[in-house]
């Protein structure tokens, strides 16, 4: 509850929630906290406590949650953008800024692989994934951070070339396996060689998921050792049981669980996960735009679906697509703490669920109703177009 004073100097955009109901943190060790009262100054969580404990004075913004609850904004882990809020996958515009109403706050690009005429040479596609990167950086349709520019490894790469993108600010590869590096030999040193430079990976894993992408079986999975196994689920055509097991059990890498996949392959993964006492592997994305169009719901539709049939609770689920996305990303976000970027969602059980309260009606398979989506500390928006109706939204007293 403690702050330092800079963060009291003049100037300073200091926002206060209070009247929380129910504080999710996002955090797998703790993901219900005792608190009601969240603290924000420029854009940083500064404390998170009870009301009485909080100094809530000279806020320049106070948000009454009457009763809600707070989450972190959602993360989506896997996403593929190309350009602006405009995706040629479905020719369709705004569906960033839609999927902020379905309280996704932070996403993560698995590869701008949609562009079309996508340079497949070396130099092309390094081109393209700075280009991404910054252009992404400096436009954030609906306040939404996507991190951007994830170029697909192609032959004839060699180390230098992710020296290069390391230092030109990439810091991830798109899925190993959507160019024409398929064999886990290449991909093993290409991903050594951009983990030696800071630069994380994911993997394809399972059957192609449009005409012209390919099968990456287990073997391929384990030999690359990408940090995050991309879709285990399949993107849409998933691995048979043993390999998906069989992942689980022999690599320690990410477990990414996605929308557009097989759904029975999603609760085997998390099934395994859980008895490996491993959940703080399991992540969640939409890997959208894709065939089956964009899910502005998704990871919400993930949380229900992976609570209400995988038999975790509600709050663990959300740890999902929050807190376990952040620190297997290294993001600021996902977390209710101090430090942390101010990233929220502020939710309530949909008008009409017959669950008696949020995790409730989470657990029994509804989806729940979004009543403010914060960014930084700036409300992105108030009662979401997209979500059913929230029983109660929290209000704006002081702009
Ligand atoms: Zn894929």
């Amino acid at each position: 509850m403690t702050e330092t004073a800079s963060s009291k100097s003049a100037g300073s955009h200091r926002l206060v929630i209070r009247n929380i109901g129910l504080l999710l943190s996002g955090g797998l060790e703790e993901p219900i906290l005792d608190a009601d009262t969240v603290l924000s100054v420029d854009g940083r969580i500064v404390s998170v406590g009870k009301e009485k404990d909080t100094d809530t004075g000279n806020a320049t913004t106070i948000i009454d949650a009457h009763g809600t609850a707070l989450s972190p904004g959602f993360i989506d882990s896997h996403v593929h953008p190309v350009a602006g809020d405009w995706t040629p996958r479905q020719n369709q515009l705004g569906w960033i800024d839609s999927y902020m109403h379905g309280g996704v706050t932070t996403m993560i690009s698995a590869g701008e692989v949609h562009t079309p005429g996508r340079p497949k040479d070396v130099v092309g596609l390094k081109a393209m994934a700075i280009c991404a990167q910054r252009s992404f950086h400096a436009f954030r349709p609906g306040g939404v951070k996507i991190h951007a520019g994830a170029p697909v490894i192609e032959h004839g790469m060699v180390e230098d070339d992710f020296r290069e993108l390391a230092a030109a600010g990439v810091t991830m590869l798109g899925e190993v396996g959507l160019g024409g590096v398929k064999d886990g030999k290449t991909a093993r040193q290409m991903v050594a060689w951009a983990r030696k430079y800071g630069i994380q990976s994911t993997i394809h894993t399972g059957g192609p998921s449009i005409p012209g992408s390919s099968l990456i079986d287990k073997d391929i999975v384990l030999e690359t050792d990408a940090d995050v196994i991309g879709h285990i689920n399949g993107g849409h055509t998933a691995l048979p049981d043993d390999q998906i097991t069989a992942l689980c059990e022999k690599s320690s890498r990410a477990l990414e669980i996605v929308h557009n996949g097989n759904e029975r392959a999603a609760l085997l993964t998390l099934r395994t996960a859980k008895e490996l006492n491993q959940l703080s592997r399991v992540i969640l994305g939409t890997d959208s735009p894709a065939g089956s169009g964009v899910q502005p719901l998704g990871i919400l539709r993930m949380i229900s679906m992976l609570a209400s049939l995988g038999e975790v609770p509600a709050e663990v689920a959300i740890c999902f697509a929050t807190g376990n996305t952040a620190k297997i990303r290294n993001l600021d976000s996902g977390l209710i703490a101090p430090g942390r970027a101010a990233n929220f969602v502020l939710l309530d059980k949909a008008q009409h669920s017959s669950g008696k309260d949020l995790l409730e009606s989470i657990q029994l398979g509804d989806l729940p109703g979004i009543g403010m989506v914060i960014i930084d500390g700036v409300v992105s928006a108030q009662r979401s177009r997209n979500t059913p109706p929230a029983t109660r939204v929290p209000e704006i007293v002081r702009a």
